[in-house]
């Protein structure tokens, strides 16, 4: 996926409602999903949507380091968000920002009511996430990462979080903002939604809306995360299906 230069626009959608990379108002940038990436760790998974570019490791449930911080009813969950230094145009310091801090704790929220954490007392759950690329909405796409990486680890799950963030550029609404969208638009809201039981674990908004737009860009969220979620699962089967079929054939050999 080709990245837009930073630079403002003269507009973000033109006459004929199409954004700035192609895109219809509603489309999605392009998904690759893959799972089990990383054989070291316990569950890791790929995740590009648009020139975002997410790697996801889970590690545990393992013992708690420091001891004192385990919990007797249920594990620690622990969420590490870090963006690569050649991640995007200027090169980032590798020291942990204020942003990366607070994305990490948003993630972990967001992942959190998916993890059965009461089976796993006095343990901890680990998930560190590294942004190769970004291109706007790495939060969504790093929160689609770990929650294949957690269910990758065989992890206890109600179910898998997918997540999008919808926006309003030039008075429109539109779906999974891209960088020079994000920066140069009227609104962002990124919304994390599990499946199936359909329940929202994260919310976020920056900008102005309206009631009935902000009531719009939640149905645009569920449309487009049941996208990502039936990729997730695509993703899971091609992981998952491929091993069984491998076991299969040794045994049968
Ligand atoms: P999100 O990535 O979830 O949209 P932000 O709204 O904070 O989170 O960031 C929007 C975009 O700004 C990021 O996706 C990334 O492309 C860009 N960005 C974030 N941090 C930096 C940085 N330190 N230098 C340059 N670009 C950045």
């Amino acid at each position: 996926m080709e990245l837009i230069k930073l630079e403002k626009p003269e507009k973000l959608i033109d006459e004929n409602n199409i954004r700035v990379d192609g895109r219809k108002l509603n489309d999605l940038r392009p998904i690759k999903m893959e799972v089990g990436v990383l054989p070291k760790a316990n569950g890791s998974a790929y995740v590009e949507m648009g020139g975002n570019k997410i790697l996801a490791s889970v590690y545990g449930p393992r013992e708690v380091h420091p001891r004192h911080l385990a919990e007797s009813n249920k594990a620690v969950f622990r969420c590490l968000y870090r963006m690569a230094t050649f991640s995007v145009d200027e090169r980032k310091s590798p020291a942990p920002s204020r942003r990366e801090n607070e994305l990490s704790m948003v993630i972990g929220q967001a992942l959190e009511p998916a993890i059965f954490l009461n089976y796993y007392p006095k343990t901890m759950i680990e998930c560190t996430i590294l942004v190769i690329q970004a291109d706007g909405g790495t939060r969504c796409a790093s929160i689609n990462a770990a929650s294949l990486a957690l269910a990758d680890a065989g992890i206890a799950m109600r179910g898998l979080v997918s997540a999008v963030a919808i926006g309003k550029a030039d008075g429109k609404l539109i779906v999974d903002l891209n960088n020079v969208e994000d920066q140069f638009g009227e609104g962002d809201l990124p919304i994390a939604i599990l499946y199936p039981l359909k329940e929202v674990s994260l919310i976020q908004f920056d900008g102005i809306l309206t009631n009935e737009e902000f009531q719009q860009c939640i149905n645009l969220a569920y449309d487009a995360c049941e996208i990502i979620f039936n990729k997730q699962i695509e993703a899971l089967h091609k992981r998952y299906s491929k091993e069984i079929i491998e076991k299969d054939n040794k045994k049968e050999a």
